[in-house]
């Protein structure tokens, strides 16, 4: 049978590796449209991934009564104060998309250090009173160029530690194993698993 959770996410990106990473665990994704609960626009106004990421499960999980996940998540640079962070999606839109925002960041990092990391926290709701929320990450540096055309947003720039090739560079199996996003789902399922809930 295994355990049903819904995905609170506008992100097909996001709904494809998180159904992915899931493959091979007894979890079944079903999207909101897929039990019929309105469309909901969530104002993403928090001040922390953990405060979105809640947002984000608990407008969809007042409709219905199976768990409800979402994921927030963005890249840090840390020569650039850890930016765009929270904002890596509204980033890109504002400077007029990824390439734009590639160009941008390759300008401002100049010869700093190109140290960085995807971070992941995905929100969890019914399945405690309060929700649930797991964080994950993946470390690596910038590249000096564009590299690849694989997977979505940042990856074409990003070079996670122990490899000389980018996420974009991966195939969706080996970014799956080791992205922030699958961290923080391996901790959601190792909870899940430890408290019989699945
Ligand atoms: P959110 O909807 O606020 O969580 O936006 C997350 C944004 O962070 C995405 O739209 C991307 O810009 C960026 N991001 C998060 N995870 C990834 C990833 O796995 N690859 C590339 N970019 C990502």
């Amino acid at each position: 049978m295994g355990l049903t959770i819904v995905l609170s996410s506008n992100n097909k990106h996001k709904l494809q590796e998180i159904k992915a990473i899931l493959k091979n665990i007894d979890i079944n994704i079903l999207t909101p449209e897929e039990l019929n609960i309105p469309h909901q626009e969530v104002v993403e106004d928090g001040a922390t991934y953990y405060e979105n990421a809640i947002k984000k499960a608990s407008s969809i999980a007042k409709y219905t009564t199976y768990p409800v996940m979402s994921d927030d998540s963005g890249l840090e640079i840390e020569a650039l104060d850890n930016k765009p962070g929270i904002n890596s999606a509204r980033f890109a839109k504002s400077l007029g998309g990824y390439d734009c925002a590639f160009e941008y960041i390759f300008k401002s990092l100049g010869d700093n250090k190109r140290n960085a990391r995807f971070v992941c926290h995905i929100a969890l709701c019914n399945v405690k009173k309060e929700p649930l929320v797991f964080k994950g990450e993946c470390v690596g540096k910038i590249a000096c160029k564009i590299l690849g055309d694989n997977g979505f947003g940042y990856d074409p720039i990003f070079i996670p530690n122990n490899f000389n090739c980018s996420f974009a560079q991966l195939n969706s199996n080996q970014k799956n194993s080791i992205s922030h996003r699958s961290d923080a789902i391996k901790k959601m399922v190792k909870y899940l698993k430890e408290n019989n809930l699945m």
